[in-house]
């Protein structure tokens, strides 16, 4: 069950991570590069929406095993 929804989710995230050019219409899909998306036929370009990244210096814990802490 778990795994038919997984795939499902990765799939449809897989589709619409591809854009089409805005000025060509559906049916040109933008090149992706590492910040922007292009299109190779009129040269458009997009910057991608940076996503919020968190430093993790602290390696966040589970909070399922109270007792983990207590073993020092
Ligand atoms: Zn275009």
């Amino acid at each position: 069950m778990q795994k038919r929804e997984l795939y499902v989710v990765e799939s449809d995230h897989l589709v619409r991570s591809r854009r089409f050019c805005p000025r060509c219409g559906p049916g040109v899909f933008l090149a992706e590069h590492e910040n922007r998306f292009t299109c190779g036929r009129c040269h458009y370009s997009e910057t991608k929406k940076v996503t919020e990244k968190k430093p993790e210096s602290q390696p966040s814990t589970p909070k399922g095993k109270p007792k983990a802490n207590k073993e020092k």
